[in-house]
């Protein structure tokens, strides 16, 4: 069965000791069985606290980040490729301290609207940086996933097609795909083709609505997305993934453009979320064996 997950920003904005807690209890009592903890800043994460809020309460975590401009790996300029280096890999050091078998999201690019074409060179370093990366997370049993977004926040990945393909590239078998409904519902041409497209090396998922407020509210193809999810079998990490300015992160939600209050009460948002995926999920296991029968 898939594990699933709730993004940190659901309920705090940054991540001292009472967010933590709040975040890591919010997200059991809501019915989650992993939090997805943003890491643009490994060095404010308390590796230690965090591990033992984790652990007392009984939740899994994955750490998800985006690339900034100083740190972007798919630069040509070799010296902002080596900070992107080191930032990924102080991530990583974050994931495995904490006991998070997952970093992704938009490692593979600044996260932010270019102002030009992806160049061949960019592409390369990129490949390169990320091939290393995944060598030392396979020796944690960590997996890394490329989180495809919208053309406004990358100039890189924005299908699941250009991501498998850059995965082919790097060659390392703990590379997959991040496909999120969100950003889906900008680039692809429907919700099932993709996830096809990516069978087993989709590896990571995250759900969200296409003004990235309550599920269900929107303009996404849900049903097709889980149909889709059934037909290939799908067993990894579903994530629900909303943002409001309720909530701030200081470096994400102003990247990300989150100027609209989609909702306050993150309690009620995430029950509605985890309902709703579940829900979603047994629709579709249903219909898929009622048409193999
Ligand atoms: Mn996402």
């Amino acid at each position: 069965m898939n594990r699933i997950g709730v993004h940190a920003l659901v309920w705090v904005g940054g991540w001292s000791e009472p967010e933590c807690q709040q975040a890591i209890e919010s997200s059991k009592a809501a019915g989650f069985a992993l939090i997805e903890i943003p890491v643009l800043d490994p060095a404010t994460i308390d590796i230690a606290m965090t591990r033992r809020m984790l652990k007392s309460v009984g939740l899994e975590a994955g750490c998800s980040l985006g690339l900034s401009f100083d740190t972007d790996i798919s630069s040509a300029d070799p010296a902002v490729v080596a900070a992107g280096d080191r930032l990924l890999h102080e991530a990583l050091d974050v994931a495995r301290g904490i006991g998070a078998n997952y970093l992704g999201g938009v490692i593979y690019s600044a996260l932010g609207k270019y102002a030009q074409m992806p160049t061949s060179e960019g592409r390369a370093n990129c490949i390169n940086v990320l091939r290393g990366l995944a060598r030392d997370a396979a020796a944690d049993g960590i997996t890394l996933g490329l989180e495809t977004v919208n053309r406004y926040e990358s100039n890189l990945l924005n299908t699941a097609a250009q991501t498998l393909k850059l995965i082919e590239a790097i060659n390392e078998d703990n590379v997959v795909v991040h496909l999120d409904t969100y950003h889906m519902n900008i680039e692809e041409s429907d919700f099932r083709s993709p996830v096809l497209a990516c069978g087993d090396r989709l590896g990571y998922v995250h759900v969200g609505e296409s003004h990235r407020g309550y599920l269900g509210t929107g303009t996404v193809d849900f049903a097709t997305l889980f149909a889709a999810l059934a037909e290939i079998d799908y067993q990894g990490t579903i994530t629900f993934e909303s943002f409001s300015s309720a909530v701030v992160a200081p470096k994400l939600s102003t990247t990300l453009a989150i100027w609209r209050n989609l909702w306050s009460d993150g309690m009620d948002l995430a029950r509605h979320a985890r309902q709703f995926i579940d829900q979603g999920l047994r629709k579709a296991e249903r219909s898929l064996a009622e048409t193999n029968r």
